[in-house]
């Protein structure tokens, strides 16, 4: 086993991997921008390196100075959370040349799954249930529009590169093909240097449903299950559930198969997510994410299973400690993601923390960097706490949510918490019926969800 790893990440990911290693037996190294000096990564780690000035592109995404502060330390492999390098394949080939392992899959997979297009013909080949749309790029404009006659309109149109809900447009007739075409091909060369695009049919009313994998590397997988995250704003994720409410036992073991199966015939290493749109009972693939994903928890809780755990032990050459048939669903997780943003335009709310109480109790994990005094610096993303809930079922998690909810305490600045106390009130929400158009349409109906 690896006797240190360094966490080229910050906030509740960083601290999540610090207390997986501690329980491990290994050593931890933070790495940290001037920004952030303070920060509670940086107290809990064993040790921890300043990389650079606040600017991500000048800390967290320097390969350079994350590769330096693992040869200072001696750190001999890298957990790079998500976000920042964790789905950079160059980072991976240049941690291997250093001779220090990445916590996570290869380079050659993280770049093929990296690029819509030939994720999308992988998984086809695979046996995966698809998206219906263009068989790869769409080079212009004449194309496009014999797409979205073939395919029928609505359409959307998605940048290869893209990701984050950026580099999306949807065309409701061939009208707006040519703009919807140009503003996402540029958007995708704008944020993601690749002006590539393909074409997917619009689903009007599907469910969010992704499928936890993970691979040993030498042919062997497994799936965990489903999450549900059909809740969304702007294509952004906000309260995520396992099980799907939406899902039954069957169907979860038909679609864990074909994932499982899917990852095990490429050999594919660490933990893996496989999203779905849902749809009238059917699947259809939307991208793979080769990393450990935001909301994981809810997965862990009712898998009762360490993810980073098995991500670190899988990196460090040992088998994985479960089997498809250890595998059960027990009880029911939800997952908020707190952000330091102020309603109803969920503008960033960076500052200071004047008070914070963290919620507790039976079934209830708070995953958060926050301390009282604590500055939340204005220059990376703004979730700053995840509140997950763990129960028997899905009613008593909904009260458990509810309860810890009240308990929370983050004065100081604004949070979205305000958002969840107004949608545990929904009936929606309640009965779990919902797709991922849901909470947009509730957004513009309640300006003022406060
Ligand atoms: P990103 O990489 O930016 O997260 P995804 O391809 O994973 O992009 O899509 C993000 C979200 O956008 C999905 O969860 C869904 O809400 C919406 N979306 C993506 N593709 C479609 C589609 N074909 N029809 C309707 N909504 C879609």
């Amino acid at each position: 086993m690896f006797n240190k790893i360094l966490i080229a990440n910050r906030g509740e990911i960083a601290l999540r991997v610090v207390r997986a290693a501690r329980e491990m037996g290994i050593q931890s190294v933070a790495v940290h921008s001037t920004a952030d000096s303070d920060a509670m990564h940086v107290r809990m780690a064993d040790e921890a390196v300043c990389i650079g000035p606040p600017s991500s592109m000048q800390s967290y995404l320097s390969i350079p100075a994350i590769i330096s502060a693992c040869e200072i330390t001696g750190a001999e492999a890298i957990h790079p959370g998500y976000g920042f390098l964790s789905e950079n394949a160059n980072f991976v080939q240049v941690v291997q040349d250093h001779g220090l392992k990445f916590i996570g899959p290869t380079a050659e997979h993280i770049r093929v799954m990296g690029d819509k297009i030939t994720a999308k013909e992988t998984m086809k080949n695979l046996g995966v249930p698809c998206v219906p749309g263009s068989d790869g790029g769409v080079p212009d404009l004449e194309t496009a529009l014999k797409v979205g006659e073939e395919v029928g309109y609505p359409v959307i149109i998605k940048a290869t590169a893209g990701g984050g809900g950026k580099g999306m447009k949807l065309a409701n007739s061939a009208k707006e093909m040519e703009n919807a075409f140009r503003t996402a091909r540029s958007e995708g060369k704008a944020n993601f240097g690749n002006d590539e695009v393909y074409i997917e049919k619009y689903l009007g009313t599907p469910r969010h449903i992704e499928i936890q994998v993970f691979g040993d590397g030498k042919g062997g997988a497994v799936h965990l299950g489903e999450r549900d995250c059909s809740l969304q704003r702007r294509h952004q994720k906000v309260f995520e559930e396992a099980p799907g409410p939406a899902i039954d036992a069957e169907t979860r073991a038909k679609i864990g198969k074909t994932c499982a199966d899917a990852v095990a015939s490429i050999n594919y290493a660490g933990a893996g997510t496989i999203e779905f749109l849902y749809e009238n009972g059917e699947f259809f693939f939307i991208e793979m994410n080769t990393r450990l994903q935001v909301e994981h928890p809810v997965t862990e809780a009712v898998f009762g299973v360490d993810l980073v755990r098995e991500q670190i032990r899988v990196a460090a050459g040992y088998d994985m400690s479960f089997k498809q048939d250890d595998l059960q669903v027990l009880g029911h997780a939800i997952e908020v993601r707190i952000n330091a943003e102020k309603l109803p335009n969920f503008s960033p709310c960076p500052g200071k923390i004047t008070q914070y109480h963290a919620p507790g109790g039976l079934g209830v994990r708070m995953d958060s960097a926050l301390y009282d005094g604590y500055s939340i610096p204005p220059y990376y993303d703004s979730l700053i706490a995840k509140l997950i809930v763990y129960a028997p079922d899905r009613p008593a998690a909904l009260a458990r949510l509810n309860r810890a909810l009240g308990e929370m305490i983050v004065d100081g600045i604004d949070t979205t918490t305000p958002l969840f106390h107004a949608l545990l009130q929904e009936e929606a929400v309640q009965t779990g019926d919902y797709n991922i158009h849901w909470l947009e349409k509730w957004l513009e109906e309640n300006t003022n969800p406060a």
